[in-house]
């Protein structure tokens, strides 16, 4: 049957392809990608040539509707996106969606996500984090934003436009308050590089210019939320001894 493929691509260095990837793209009547030209370099580093369509932010209800007529004539579909996983802070879920409601088949093919390759060698806990996505770009939005995060235990995990990345720690230092952080920048590039330190630290670092470069910012759990993190075991009997009984 007709499906539709979710094709995860590198997010800088090219020999993170996997190889299903390549298969798949490669097998696939369409391939629908953010930035055609952009698409074709991957797409020629492994020889894939195929029909190419474009799907983005702006013409996805339009795009996907043809996506869709392709699937139901019988095509199969991948979608790609300029790096890393789609739907991942990319165009994609409208298209999922509406697939599925279709009755088409959905097919992940795994691979790059920036947000998950910064948290693996962070150093920040693993076993619980929030991805959150982009930052509004407005500031008063922004703090709103931030302020609804703070709270949250684990590792919070952003994304941030490289020029936005002091005004968005000004904000994290004022919303969240003094915190551990780590900013990945250029993930499996060559100037690959982890930022860790306080807010302030990599902050200054930061307004000194010194930070190019994509990023992905991690912030540790504040210290508030571990202190919140009595186990249910010590709140019970706390609860237990209030009311003179015991266990
Ligand atoms: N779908 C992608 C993924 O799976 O990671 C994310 C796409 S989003 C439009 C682009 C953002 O991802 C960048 O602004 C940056 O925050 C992050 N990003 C992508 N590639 C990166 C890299 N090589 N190093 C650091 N951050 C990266």
């Amino acid at each position: 049957p007709p499906s539709l493929y979710i094709v995860a691509t590198p997010v800088g260095n090219l020999e993170d392809m996997t190889y299903r990837a390549v298969r798949i793209l490669g097998e696939v009547d369409l391939i629908a990608a953010e930035d055609t030209r952009h698409s074709l370099k991957l797409l020629n580093h492994f020889n894939i040539s195929k029909p190419l369509t474009s799907y983005f932010d702006h013409n996805q209800q339009f795009k996907g509707e043809r996506i869709l007529n392709a699937l139901r004539q019988g095509k199969s579909v991948a979608l790609i996106s300029d790096a890393g996983t789609p739907c991942v802070s990319d165009p994609g879920y409208c298209l999922v969606r509406d697939a599925l409601a279709q009755g088409i088949r959905v097919i992940p093919i795994p691979g790059p996500c920036a947000a998950i390759t910064a948290l693996s060698a962070s150093g920040l806990p693993s076993d619980s984090f929030t991805f959150a996505g982009f930052p509004p770009a407005r500031q008063a939005r922004r703090r709103t934003f931030l302020a609804s995060l703070d709270s949250l235990p684990g590792t919070l995990m952003l994304y941030e436009a490289p020029h936005r990345l002091e005004e968005c720690l000004r904000d994290m230092l004022a919303m969240l308050g003094e915190r551990q952080i780590v900013v990945a920048r250029e993930l499996t590039k060559i100037y690959e590089e982890f930022i860790r330190g306080s807010i302030s630290q990599v902050l200054d670092a930061v307004s000194q210019g010194k930070v190019r470069g994509e990023v992905v910012i991690l912030v540790a759990p504040g210290e508030a939320v571990q202190e919140q993190a009595e186990p249910l075991e010590d709140i019970l009997r706390r609860l237990l001894d209030q009311e003179g009984l015991s266990v």
